[in-house]
């Protein structure tokens, strides 16, 4: 019986070659590899892809980091989401950066990053809105979703919220 690497647990599974068995769950796996900067983004610092994104395996199974963390915090991807990221740091893994979203969300994104393909934590720990992102908001809450709510997963001030939401500012969308 070895014991977990992050928070010292007995480990049911026997250590072998694979990583992730030297841990008790994907969360202390994930949580070892994230180098966390408070309020800011979690950089997991295993294998960052080509793409960008970070990825672990779990018993022989490659994840994607955020999609990894996104469940385990947050709960289950529908099947037709994508985890976004609004800090737009692909191996990001904080679970407040990360949001649910859909095809052209994710398309949108890729534009914007393709301008930039060089980024760093440090420059992109502000909430970053994009025409996609109001136009989330605004549907959401008309859908009941409150506004601590909608304010949390945005990262915005309750007063930027309000404005976004009585089309104060980005009224053009
Ligand atoms: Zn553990
Ligand atoms: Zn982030």
């Amino acid at each position: 019986m070895a014991s977990c690497k992050f928070c010292s647990e007995n480990c049911p599974k026997e250590s072998g070659k694979r990583s992730s068995k030297f841990f008790c769950s994907p969360k202390c796996y994930l949580l070892f590899r994230t180098k966390k900067q408070e309020e800011n983004c979690w950089l997991c610092k295993t294998a960052v892809r080509k793409d960008g994104y970070s990825s672990l395996k779990i018993d022989g199974k490659e994840v994607l980091a955020h999609r990894l963390s996104y469940q385990i915090f947050k709960g289950l991807i529908p099947s037709d989401k994508l985890v976004c990221h609004k800090c737009d740091v692909r191996n990001c893994v904080n679970p407040d950066h990360l949001y649910l979203g859909n095809d052209s969300t994710n398309a949108l994104d890729r534009q914007r990053r393709n301008k930039s393909t060089c980024q760093t934590g440090e420059k992109n720990h502000r909430s970053f809105l994009t025409n996609q992102h109001i136009l989330d908001i605004r549907k959401m809450c008309e859908k009941g979703f409150s506004s601590e709510y909608l304010c949390k997963v945005f990262n915005l001030k309750y007063s930027h919220f309000t404005r976004i939401k009585n089309r104060q500012i980005w009224a053009h969308i």
